[in-house]
């Protein structure tokens, strides 16, 4: 659909005497609305369509009742601020796999409203606005000032709030050995991700998912660095992670049709499928390839595809990988044997 097609020009009359409304991107004079919601407005075409395509599309609807009810009465409600707070969280995921993507352009407009959002509900100058200023320093990539400057403030809330948890802790150090990445300042990156994966286990547990982005991200630079056996290491600990989530994840697949799973694991899947399609390129690449380091990787990519997108595809990577499955370690029998069970399931 054309997203010109959604944008209409503003009718001054209807709205309220001397309620001048701004572009939801820059903040300038609006002269066209959504003609989908009528709360959300542009300076121009072109800002509507980056909007659109950045996350507007994503929330259109769900700023309807958000707006509206801002605009009756200025004091939030509850209901309001527990509606704000799924907005941040929507558009901290769409930020997130977006930057996962490469797409730190296409990034700006949902960090931008997550900043916007978590002042209309923390305040500003809080702790709870770390998320958003990193995900805003991660999208300006290329803007080194605009970078600099989010950076600070993230770094400043965090050393003013000592106590403000592991987590915010794991989220500054990842976004920091990102930045120190894509600068080339390849061993600070690899110190901020040590300090990453030190605070994501203390809050979620050495086999979590979370932890688990970190020995990603800490393997990519030890490939630029050419230090290839470590790299093996590293994503055989992401691998032998996600077959086990993904494994809980399938056999709980009943429960999840008739509660369909939240938002953020379709958010999620974006990065754990760029990762595990990097992991697998990387193994299928190496020139003493390791046929069960090769399956386990693209049996947890058809085990993906078969929680988010159904059965079709995630059995055609099944096949790929059928002839490959081997025993991974003697005590990981549960992976061995998935397939097959996997096979059953499929009705083959
Ligand atoms: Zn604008
Ligand atoms: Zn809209």
């Amino acid at each position: 659909m054309e997203a010109e097609s959604q944008a209409s020009a503003i009718i001054p009359l209807a709205l309220p005497k001397g309620a001048e409304k701004f572009c939801e991107l820059c903040q300038r004079e609006a002269r066209l609305q959504c003609s989908k919601c009528r709360v959300t407005f542009y300076c121009a075409a072109e800002h509507q369509q980056a909007d659109w395509v950045g996350i507007h599309e994503r929330i259109c609807q769900l700023l309807v009742p958000i707006r509206a009810l801002t605009l009756c009465s200025l004091r939030q409600t509850s209901h309001t601020e527990t509606q704000i707070k799924k907005l941040i969280e929507i558009c901290r995921l769409v930020a997130q796999s977006k930057l996962s993507e490469g797409k730190h352009q296409e990034a700006l407009p949902a960090a931008q409203l997550c900043l916007r959002c978590s002042i209309d509900v923390h305040g500003p100058n809080t702790v709870q606005l770390v998320p958003a200023y990193l995900l805003l320093a991660e999208a300006n990539m290329g803007e080194k000032q605009a970078q600099n400057d989010f950076l600070s403030q993230a770094e400043w809330a965090v050393l003013k709030s000592p106590k403000c948890g592991l987590t915010i802790h794991h989220q500054l150090h990842r976004s920091l050995g990102r930045l120190h990445v894509a600068a080339g300042d390849l061993d600070t990156a690899l110190h901020n991700f040590a300090n990453d994966i030190y605070f994501a286990t203390e809050e979620y547990g050495l086999d979590s998912t979370v932890t688990s982005r970190g020995y990603f991200l800490m393997a990519d630079v030890f490939t630029k660095q050419g230090k290839i056996p470590t790299v093996h290491s590293l994503y055989s600990e992401v691998a032998r992670i996600w077959h086990r989530h993904l494994t809980r994840l399938l056999e709980t697949r009943k429960e999840s049709i008739q509660n369909p799973p939240v938002d953020s694991f379709y958010a999620e899947r974006v990065e754990v499928d760029e990762m595990l399609r990097t992991m697998l390129e990387f193994e299928q690449k190496d020139t003493r390839k390791d046929p069960a380091r090769i399956a386990v990787v693209a049996h947890c990519l058809a085990m993906l595809s078969l929680v988010r997108d159904g059965m079709a595809y995630g059995i055609l990577l099944l096949r790929s990988s059928k002839h490959r499955i081997k025993p991974v370690t003697s005590n990981d029998t549960r992976g061995f044997f998935f397939p097959q069970r996997l096979f059953l399931f499929c009705g083959l």
